[in-house]
């Protein structure tokens, strides 16, 4: 993965983009944030047939889940006027773009490793000159096509960013929406919430039916046992014969 140097010179250049005045937290938070993922990790779960566990995750693989949950951690604090959380979250975000860049057969070679580490590092330094006609590649183990595609996949990410972030919410309808979805939600626990108690009560009824049917002893049973045809016990009593 590259160095926190590279992470932060590309969010640089990429922001030198936008012609916005930035807030000191909001900026604080994105350049700490963008390095935060190598410190503090997030895991995955796994669950196998024996057991359940975390697993810490590996950069080079594509998070698409975690891009799109730090993104919009992001724009929950700016809601909230939260700056240097936003600015966090969405470095976070960028970070694991950058990393998914890089093509995963690369890294397992651990000199490959170092050496694409160094070579980023220097491109980042030139990407105005290096970057200038639009590279977007998904993964690539090409040091040139690695940076240009962070850099220009950062900027599409500020811009939608702050697209987003001025964007008029009407949070009354959204509230409306999710109050909607709970009671379904609600509704459908409690369909089956009932229809397990109407059958937990069937079969109290069965068994006492169960019970009734057998015990019944018309008096054509006591006939056919004075003709000896069959034996009738009586009810309540285990007889000694
Ligand atoms: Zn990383």
């Amino acid at each position: 993965m590259p160095k926190w140097r590279t992470h932060r010179i590309i969010l640089e250049k990429a922001l030198g983009n936008f012609n916005l005045n930035l807030r000191k937290d909001f900026l604080d938070g994105l350049f700490n944030g963008i390095i935060d993922p190598d410190i503090k990790q997030d895991k995955k779960i796994i669950i196998s047939k024996k057991r359940t566990y975390e697993k810490e995750i590996t950069h080079h693989d594509v998070h698409n889940n975690l891009i799109r949950y730090y993104y919009e951690l992001s724009l929950y604090y700016v809601r909230r006027n939260k700056w240097y959380f936003s600015g966090f979250m969405l470095g976070r975000c960028l970070h694991y773009i950058h990393d998914s860049i890089i093509k995963r057969r690369k890294m397992l070679i651990i000199d490959a490793h170092e050496e694409i580490e160094n070579e980023l590092e220097k491109l980042s330094d030139m990407i105005s000159e290096l970057c200038k006609e639009k590279i977007i590649k998904k993964s690539s183990s090409n040091p040139k096509e690695i940076i240009c595609s962070a850099y220009y996949m950062s900027i599409d990410i500020l811009r939608n960013f702050f697209e987003e972030s001025s964007k008029d919410i009407d949070i009354n309808l959204l509230k409306e929406k999710i109050r909607k979805i709970r009671i379904i939600k609600l509704l459908i626990l409690l369909g089956f919430s009932i229809m397990i108690f109407y059958s937990l009560v069937l079969i109290l009824l069965w068994i006492i039916a169960f019970y009734l049917v057998i015990e019944y002893k018309p008096n054509v049973y006591h006939e056919a046992m004075k003709a000896g045809l069959i034996i009738v016990k009586p009810t309540g009593y285990k007889t000694a014969y």
